[in-house]
């Protein structure tokens, strides 16, 4: 007997089968294993993940690896070592994952270690609960074996010095003073797991947190339909519980561009005049291995890694 909440499953991989002609975003043929990362940063990432989904690992293992390039890379700085500071110029980190299974972990205001995605994994693993936050994330990271580091680099500490002069919090669409690496992958087992990790908006005020570490607004999986995961301004994708979102409509039936799309759309409808200055954008992989991408302002890209190698696209924009 076919229950109801196996006929909306159906019926949303079935609509996602049809050809894309009539959707607005650009959609794409699906295939496994397949992983899909934000930003330039995410072809990196992608390699280190695509080792681990090309020789049959899982999914969860393969977005923290891929999260885990950025993160440790110094010259990337959005993420990790080398993030731009905090407007005290303190790097503060956020990071969370989910699974298959639905289990899902998150540190927020994590202060000196280099993989927060590797201590949200443990929280996931080894608490009885989703998020730790600040000093108590740092205690939880330091008793499991992380070491304490320096995370703020020469070059950060320099552009933070210079931001100093002015003091103006602008965030600036697409330069790196943000840009998370959000990473969502489908196994060859057909298992769908999602990471994402970033220091946030560059001289934010201490103590933000933005949607990067928030299950259901920088990221969601639901093994059953798909995963989603979002980069730019954070207070707008907290705001429509972003990649749940993206998640419920793939649920209704959209392909994942569509479900991109119509997430954005959502921002732009609830403010319009913002939505013109900020950056958005999601990132979505259904369980086919169908992906889209969508988002406010020209310049989000996004890196697709199949059998067919690795690629990196540029994001539709609705400006
Ligand atoms: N979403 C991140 C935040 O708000 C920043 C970004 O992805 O650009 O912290």
């Amino acid at each position: 007997m076919t229950t109801r909440r196996k006929f909306i499953q159906l019926s949303a991989l079935g609509a996602s089968l049809l050809p894309f002609g009539k959707s607005f975003a650009k959609g794409h043929e699906g295939q496994k294993p397949i992983v899909l990362s934000t930003w330039n940063f995410g072809l990196q990432a992608n390699v280190d993940a695509w080792k681990i989904l090309s020789s049959g690992g899982r999914a969860l293992d393969a977005v923290e690896a891929g999260a885990r390039v950025p993160e440790g890379d110094p010259k990337e700085t959005s993420v990790g070592l080398g993030g731009l500071p905090d407007r005290e110029g303190k790097v503060t980190l956020d990071a969370c994952i989910m699974d298959e299974h639905g289990n899902c972990g998150s540190v927020a205001f994590l202060e000196h270690i280099v993989h927060p995605i590797s201590v949200a994994r443990k929280v996931m693993e080894k608490t009885p609960h989703v998020m730790l936050v600040g000093d108590g994330a740092l205690q939880f990271a330091l008793a499991n074996g992380f070491k304490k580091e320096k995370l703020l680099t020469k070059e950060s500490e320099k552009a933070w010095k210079e931001w100093l002069k002015k003091s103006e919090y602008k965030p600036v669409a697409n330069i790196e003073n943000h840009d998370t690496i959000g990473i969502i992958a489908l196994d060859a087992q057909g298992n769908l797991s999602g990471a994402c990790t970033t220091s946030g908006m560059a001289y934010k005020m201490r103590g933000r947190v933005g949607d990067s570490p928030i299950i259901g607004a920088g990221l969601y999986v639901d093994n059953e339909i798909g995963a989603a995961t979002s980069t730019g301004v954070g207070e707008e994708v907290i705001r429509i519980v972003g990649c749940h979102l993206v998640v419920e409509l793939m649920r209704q039936g959209n392909s994942p561009a569509d479900a991109c799309r119509l997430a954005v759309e959502r921002i732009l409808k609830k403010n319009p005049e913002k939505a013109k200055q900020v950056q958005v954008g999601f990132l979505a992989l259904n369980k086919n291995g169908e992906y889209g991408a969508y988002c406010l302002q020209k310049g989000f890209t996004y890196a697709v890694h199949t059998n067919d190698g690795n690629k990196l696209y540029d994001g539709v924009s609705h400006f």
